[in-house]
């Protein structure tokens, strides 16, 4: 992605057009497409920031927490380029696979860990966001992308609005989404925990208690940073980890309410990070107070 755009640029210099500000290499990106609305808790690639520890791939680019064995979030770029017709990993461990990138010093969650614990092996990165190709869809199958989830909310409203983002990327628009888990315990199909034991590595890992995820949508691929503006709309959601609503939409609203949509603000406030800074902050200011009103 980095190299179309850099191939772009030298294309538009050529051709005498001033190219300023081009999207993929803004300030604090780290040169990932990933990262270009911002590190929302200012993750460092030094392995001393165990508990914030950034990792770069092609496919995604997230916050790891080593104490707590989980992402703190997982951010990507989500647009045509990234689907086609690649089915689900075929790895052993059903697709799923530690992630070797990690420090030494780091013990790996590994794929067995969550059997028995009553929660499912939820993804950040969707596997159907990452459908170009087997090694982009076998990487978000690694374990760093994926934190406990209650299977009716993974398999439910979670699922759902992952589809409806994949529809309005199919339709030609090009999403910027953020995903991670908050809090401490949250109900599986063995009832509530806070944490469990990996079957596999022994590590101690927490079950948050809820799922959230901001979503920002650009009209077209390429646009980058200059594509936001005020109007630009942006979607927020925190899922509480409960059972017994796998049949509910995303957008549900209980007496008119809507149970799970929410503005950036409030993720920002229940998660303490600060999304969207490489926007500028009149900009973020009025996205973030939004609250979006559906699929309607
Ligand atoms: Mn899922
Ligand atoms: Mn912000």
């Amino acid at each position: 992605m980095v190299k179309r755009f850099s191939f772009l640029g030298s294309l538009l210099a050529v051709a005498g057009v001033i190219f300023i500000n081009y999207p993929a290499t803004g300030d604090n990106n780290f040169g990932s497409v990933h990262l270009i609305v911002g590190n929302p808790s200012g993750a460092t690639q030094d392995s001393n920031d165990a508990d914030n520890l950034l990792l770069i791939k092609k496919q995604n680019a997230l916050s790891y927490n080593k104490s707590k064995s989980i992402a703190n979030w997982v951010s990507w770029q989500l647009n045509q380029k990234w689907l086609g017709g690649t089915k689900r990993c075929q790895n052993v461990q059903d697709g799923f696979s530690p992630d070797n990138t990690l420090p030494s010093g780091f013990k790996p969650v590994l794929p067995t860990d969550y059997k028995g614990s009553g929660f499912d092996r939820g993804h950040l990165t969707p596997s159907a966001d990452r459908t170009d190709n087997p090694a982009d869809n076998c990487a978000v199958f690694q374990m760093t992308n994926i934190i406990p989830q209650s299977p009716d909310v993974n398999q439910g409203p979670w699922e759902k609005l992952e589809r409806y983002s994949r529809e309005l990327a199919q339709q030609g628009k090009e999403l910027y989404i953020i995903a991670g888990g908050t809090g401490t315990g949250g109900e599986g199909t063995n009832g509530f925990k806070s944490t469990f034991t990996g079957r596999s590595s022994g590590n101690k890992i927490v079950v948050p208690a809820s799922s959230w995820k901001v979503i920002l949508i650009l009209d077209r691929p390429g646009l980058g940073l200059q594509g936001v503006t005020k109007d630009t709309r942006v979607i927020a959601v925190n899922m509480p980890h409960k059972q017994g609503v796998k049949q509910q939409s995303w957008d549900v609203k209980d007496n008119g309410k809507f149970r799970y949509i929410t503005s950036v603000d409030e993720i920002e406030k229940l998660t303490g990070y600060d999304f969207f800074t490489n926007v500028p902050k009149d900009i973020q200011d009025v996205i973030e107070a939004k609250i979006d009103s559906g699929d309607s």
